[in-house]
């Protein structure tokens, strides 16, 4: 399955994203992750990235397409993969449309990991990760709101999108998950004939 998880700072993603993972069988792409990684290797991507993460800002549209494209084209990602992290705006989501399309296959769905601000404040602030002081974390929930929760209307006008409760145990959560997982399934089998 090819499957992207969104979900606002703190909304636990990266503890459900590892059951995810294990669920599905697929590899993970964690743009957190790579850029972190580019950030440690002082590459050209990280130098550019790192200003713009310590800010809780976005990195550019174009460097987060190559960097995505370049690891959506290695051969385990072809039977599917668990998108986190990415895509984080309109013109991110566009670009991995036209990639799939031309690529491997279209995206199955999408889960969106809903977590009220308030909850997710309290939880970031025992986190201790180093974008992870108060004005940044503002910084990262405004970036959210004003990029890429405009993308959960994209994906539910083409009827992809399944919102998942994130208050509750570990569990609980991934309960939740699995179901919508399966709603997805469904509806692929009747709109794809599969
Ligand atoms: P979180 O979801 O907890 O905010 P991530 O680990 O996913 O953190 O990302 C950390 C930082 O990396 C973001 O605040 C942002 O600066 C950058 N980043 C990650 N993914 C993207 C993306 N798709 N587009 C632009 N910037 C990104």
């Amino acid at each position: 399955m090819r499957v992207v998880f969104i979900g606002p700072p703190g909304a636990g993603k990266g503890t459900q994203s590892q059951r995810l993972l294990k669920y599905l069988q697929v590899p993970h792409i964690s743009t957190g992750d790579l850029l972190r990684e580019a950030v440690r290797n002082r590459t050209n991507q990280g130098l550019l990235a790192e200003k713009y993460m310590s800010e809780g800002c976005l990195v550019p549209d174009p460097v987060m397409i190559d960097l995505v494209g370049k690891r959506l084209d290695d051969p385990d990602c072809l039977g599917g993969c668990l998108l986190d992290g990415f895509p984080r705006t309109l013109g991110q989501a566009q670009a991995l449309d036209r990639y799939l399309t031309e690529h491997s296959g279209p995206l199955d769905g999408v889960l969106e990991l809903k977590v009220n601000e308030n909850v997710l404040i309290q939880r970031l602030a025992g986190r201790g990760r180093s974008d992870d002081e108060p004005k940044v974390i503002r910084q990262r929930f405004r970036t959210y709101r004003d990029r890429t929760e405009p993308l959960l209307e994209y994906y539910r006008v083409r009827g992809l999108l399944e919102s998942i409760d994130g208050i509750g145990t570990q569990d609980e959560v991934f309960d939740r998950i699995r179901q919508a997982l399966t709603r997805l399934g469904e509806r692929i089998k009747s709109t794809r004939g599969a």
